[in-house]
């Protein structure tokens, strides 16, 4: 049986469902209050900031990639929320860099060489710098920053000496993984820049944590921040996963338009991976649908894809206890995360809507677009 909301929303739209992002925020607080680390939310993943209200309830703060995102972080966590501010961007522009240090109190550079620039404007803020472990533990090249050539943190060759003035370290190496590989990395981190962890007085252990994932192992997360925060060098460890924050709180809802056949059965839906689901044609993955199965799993099988122009729209084949009609709804599950603020209006497609689905199954729209979010880009 179809919950009730999944008709009453306007297609394409992203809606987020409260409850499960309550739950992930439950475990997130639960892993603060055990290891005594303190979690940002990467707003890159997702900066849905009708909901920063309830996150600033359960974790301390916001981390982003640049002004844009550090301005969202706060005007809507820090400021009305007393929560921490924190950026890390590859290399800061010369004319936003004032802003910055107003609004953020913590700022990681890339290497050296940023801070030294940098320094004298960032006195009121408490400033890192991000190193390289060069340490893959994970092999989606496209995501691994500890990767050849890569442009993302200092290596411990670069690293002659912790400068004068810097406070924290930080590094971001993985990408939904487990607590095995931060073990592993932290280990890394230790064996190549462990001359500097007694001086600093944090140390940011970035992103990439899945904690909300079923499997994920807490415990070894607990002990691994305990014991290298608490029993070894003293010093308050950041977390700033994104994914972990959203992941599995929202949906894609989306509109048959039409079936044909072409050799295989066909469905074009009013949601485009090119434009609404970009990690599908990026990562690559494949989201689940609610109710429908693998190719060939259920009776009715469809190649789904969307209403632009691209061949390659293509969000994947999935079967179906039934065949499909125009105006049947489809949702797409685990959608509220590098979805939203990954989109674009691609072959002149609509932004899909934003609502929230409140703990009492109603509905309520955050956000509609129309044309002029298309025109206006340009
Ligand atoms: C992307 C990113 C994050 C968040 O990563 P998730 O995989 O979404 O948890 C955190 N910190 C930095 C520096 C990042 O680039």
């Amino acid at each position: 049986m179809q919950e009730s909301w999944i008709n009453k929303v306007r297609t394409p739209c992203y809606v987020i469902d409260e409850k499960r992002l309550k739950e992930n925020l439950e475990i997130l607080k639960s892993v603060k209050e055990r290891s005594g680390c303190k979690i940002l939310l990467a707003q890159k993943a997702y900066s849905v900031f009708q909901t920063y209200p309830l996150i600033a309830e359960y974790l301390d703060g916001c981390t982003a990639s640049g002004l844009y995102e550090a301005r969202l972080g706060f005007e809507e966590m820090a400021k009305p929320f007393g929560r921490e501010n924190h950026v890390f961007s590859p290399a800061y522009l010369d004319e936003e860099f004032d802003e910055i240090a107003k609004i953020c109190g913590h700022i990681s550079f890339n290497n050296i060489r940023q801070f030294e620039k940098f320094k004298d404007r960032a006195k009121n803020a408490s400033c890192g710098i991000r190193i390289n472990p060069e340490h893959s533990t994970q092999e989606h090249a496209i995501y691994d920053p500890c990767g050849e050539y890569s442009r993302l943190g200092t290596t411990l060759a670069n690293f002659p000496d912790l400068p004068e003035g810097v406070e924290g370290l930080h590094f971001h190496t993985l990408c939904e993984q487990n607590a095995d590989a931060l073990a592993e990395t932290m280990a890394e981190v230790v064996k190549k820049f462990g001359k500097y962890l007694g001086r600093i007085r944090w140390l940011n252990m970035g992103g990439g944590h899945h904690i909300t994932r079923p499997d994920y192992d807490i415990d070894l997360l607990v002990e691994t921040i305990r014991f290298w925060k608490n029993d070894t060098y003293g010093f308050e460890v950041y977390l700033e996963p994104g994914e972990a924050i959203a992941l599995n709180a929202g949906y894609l809802v989306t509109t048959v338009l039409d079936t044909f056949t072409n050799g295989m059965d066909i469905a074009i839906t009013d949601a485009s991976a090119a434009c609404h689901m970009p990690d599908v044609l990026e990562m690559p993955y494949r989201p689940n649908i609610r109710g429908a199965g693998a190719k060939g799993e259920k009776p009715f099988t469809y190649r789904l894809g969307g209403n632009t122009c691209l061949a390659g729209d293509i969000i994947g084949d999935y079967s179906f206890d039934s065949k499909l009609c125009e105006g049947d709804r489809l949702v797409f599950e685990d959608m509220a995360i590098y979805s939203m603020c990954k989109n674009n209006t691609f072959n002149g497609m609509a932004l899909p809507w934003i609502y929230l689905l409140k703990e009492n199954g109603g509905t309520e729209l955050v956000k509609s677009f129309s044309y002029e979010d298309f025109k206006e880009r340009l």
